[in-house]
């Protein structure tokens, strides 16, 4: 929600801020500086937290280093706009080259038709050698041309090609949550749409859960937040273990995710949603880097069925509501619209 107070109070910090680490205030380093104090970017307000407490100048270098691995978005538009600009450039060299060879193609031609009319002429035995070797001369150069036009031709539909495959790489990219390589909150919207389209055109069931990490605060505090980022991954790779074929597994914002089910209804889905629930619980977390046991961890998930005609607001609302209930009703637990203690939990709010 927008909060103009809030937003300016954290404009203003971020300003500050940059005056205090003697940064330029341009758009891209007020963005970074915003996303920090605002805390709405975990990865930058733990690096930039550790360069700041560290007394670390922030070098033209460090900014951008900074920008390209916590701010996807700029990394992605600056791939986009070098494949951009690379495409633009091979286009031209194409068509340069092409009009090069229509304008051979019409000399050759020309010089093809000016013999055959000389050919209807009194020729002396001389004369038609003469012409024969003209013909003969003009039909290799022609040749020399053409095969040296298909070698650029084909150079240049191979850098095409590997130019496609970049731009195919930076669409993935822009899709994909760089910390745990699942779908990001922009492929889950693009799913979240397609879904709403099906349901409604073709009846088809789908059904959305919501999934959030039980007490993740309190496992941060305790094990630092790297060691948290970690079960981020984790818990994505047990989403991605329980779904398949046109489901998506999204990371949905800090460490809440969302997994669209298509084919699925409410039980179906309520199903899935517990084999991940059990999933996650059987995992035993060992430290990478100390080979400490930190335990285990539990989520709890609201799972609710999008019926036709809806919004994506109100069937995320009501799955929210169950992830609400869920943790209400003691976590580490799935709970779905149409249980009971939903009646209940709307009937104490009420
Ligand atoms: P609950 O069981 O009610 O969900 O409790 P909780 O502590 O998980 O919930 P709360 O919303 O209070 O805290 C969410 C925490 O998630 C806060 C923040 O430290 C952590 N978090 C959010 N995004 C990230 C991230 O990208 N990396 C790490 N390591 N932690 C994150
Ligand atoms: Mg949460
Ligand atoms: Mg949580």
């Amino acid at each position: 929600m927008f909060k103009p107070d809030r937003e300016q109070g954290f404009a203003k910090a971020a300003l500050d801020l940059m005056g205090e680490c003697n940064v330029i205030s341009t758009p891209e380093n007020f963005e970074l500086f915003y996303a920090f104090v605002s805390g709405e970017n975990p990865a930058i307000t733990q690096i930039m937290g550790t360069a700041i407490a560290a007394k670390k100048v922030f070098t033209p270098e460090l900014l951008q280093d900074l920008r390209m691995r916590c701010l996807s978005g700029a990394r992605a538009a600056l791939a986009m706009e070098a494949v951009g600009s690379n495409m633009g450039a091979m286009i031209d060299d194409v068509l340069a080259k092409l009009e090069t060879a229509s304008r051979d193609t019409v000399d050759y031609k020309n010089t093809l038709s000016a013999a055959s009319g000389e050919l209807g002429g009194e020729r002396s035995p001389a004369d038609l050698r003469k012409l024969v070797e003209g013909l003969i001369a003009a039909t290799r150069e022609m040749e020399q041309r053409t095969k040296s036009l298909e070698g650029e031709l084909q150079a240049s539909s191979e850098q095409v090609s590997e130019l496609r495959d970049k731009l195919d790489n930076v669409r993935k990219e822009s899709l994909t949550d760089p910390l745990t390589n699942i779908a990001n909150r922009k492929a889950f919207d693009d799913a979240v749409r397609a879904a709403i389209e099906a349901v409604q055109h073709d009846g088809e069931a789908v059904t959305l859960l919501l999934c959030d990490i039980d007490h993740f605060k309190k496992f941060n505090d305790t094990w630092g937040h790297q060691t948290g980022d970690q079960v981020l991954r984790l818990v994505a790779s047990c989403l991605s273990e329980n779904t398949k074929g046109r489901d998506t597994a999204a990371r949905y914002g800090g460490e809440e995710f969302a997994v669209l089910l298509r084919g699925s209804g409410l039980d179906a889905g309520a199903h899935v949603a517990d084999q991940i629930r059990q999933t996650v619980e059987t995992k035993k977390l060992v430290k990478k880097s100390t080979g400490d046991v930190l335990g285990t961890i539990t989520i709890s998930i609201g799972v609710a069925q999008f019926a036709p005609g809806e919004t994506a607001e109100t069937v995320i609302r009501r799955a929210d509501a169950c992830l609400y209930g869920a943790k209400h009703n003691g976590r580490n637990l799935v709970i779905h619209q149409n249980d009971p203690r939903m009646a209940a939990l709307e009937t104490s709010a009420a």
